[in-house]
């Protein structure tokens, strides 16, 4: 079964038919018949391509609080689409049997249009449409056309990020963009360094933008990994940094570790820990805590 490359969009040429992916953060430098980290950015005789754009490894009908997002249009229902690849390398992924898959894996998937996966979102009932479960950075291209789609047709957009997005394209793609939910994977540049390959700082821009743009709707997920992430001064200047730069009716949700993919030698979180930090965050001032992926996540 053959994949259907399409062009792909923020790249240039870097001579020798090499070319510059300029979507993420990572800027790959990609030589001809290779690809980029996330593995679904391929250069084709000196043209840079996608191998995800039409084609969804997943679709699902989602209530809006499973994004997480508790206060936008809670209570509807949110058509939710992801593909293949990303552009971190965490060791714990909670979802690899997307994001490390490779589109030759997964073949055949069907083309699905932009504008059919918004008739069928309608159909389904659903108010908006979210890029999710793997991390739509690395399908910007069918998530923008989509988001164009949907906002004609009077839904609503909704992306689920890990923020790693260069800011030409965060500034394509945000403007279509209703509400965000990101992924703030730990506060410290060493745990991304180490353990997503990734850095926090430019996280932390991508956050501060789009909270910038008017009217959008913004809430964030730190998932706590015990003696990773969670030491009382990471939370502390995770809280400090939020308050002063987003303000304290900013949703924040923590939610709970399961030993996953590569990293498998920390327990699962103990939810009277998640619980104590939301109590905790609530005492600093923060009006929306919420906890997730434990059994009983009042606290
Ligand atoms: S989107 Fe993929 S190919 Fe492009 S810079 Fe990021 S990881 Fe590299």
């Amino acid at each position: 079964m053959a994949l259907h490359p399409s062009p792909a969009r923020w790249w240039q040429s870097e001579g020798g038919r090499c070319v510059r992916c300029r979507l993420c953060l990572r800027q790959c430098l990609i030589a001809p018949g290779k690809r980029g980290f996330c593995g679904v950015r391929e250069n084709r005789d000196g043209s840079l391509y996608t191998l995800v754009y039409g084609y969804p490894a997943a679709l699902q009908n989602d209530p809006i609080e499973k994004k997480p997002l508790y206060h936008f249009l809670p209570g509807t229902r949110v058509f939710s689409l992801g593909t293949l690849g990303c552009n971190l390398g965490c060791v714990f992924c909670q979802n690899n049997t997307l994001s490390a898959t490779s589109p030759e894996e997964e073949m055949p998937l069907r083309f699905f249009s932009p504008e059919e996966l918004v008739r069928l979102a309608l159909r389904e009932g659903c108010r908006s449409v979210a890029y999710t479960y793997n991390e739509p950075t690395v399908f910007a291209e069918y998530a923008f056309d989509t988001a164009l789609a949907a906002r004609r047709a009077g839904l609503k957009n909704v992306l689920v990020t890990n923020g790693f997005i260069s800011h030409e394209a965060a500034a394509e793609l945000f403007p279509l963009i209703d509400a965000a939910n990101v992924d703030m994977k730990g506060f410290s540049e060493d745990f991304y360094r180490s353990m997503c390959r990734a850095s926090l700082a430019p996280v932390l821009e991508t956050i501060r933008f789009f909270h910038t743009l008017p009217g959008k709707h913004l809430e964030l997920t730190n998932l706590v990994i015990p003696g990773k992430n969670d030491a009382p001064e990471l939370i502390d200047a995770y809280l400090d940094w939020a308050g002063e730069n987003l303000g304290f009716e900013v949703p924040l949700h923590f939610s709970a570790y399961h030993p996953a993919y590569k990293f498998r030698s920390a327990p699962p979180t103990p939810p009277a820990l998640l619980k104590a930090i939301g109590r905790h965050a609530r005492e600093r001032g923060f009006r929306y805590i919420h906890l997730g992926n434990i059994p009983d996540p009042d606290f």
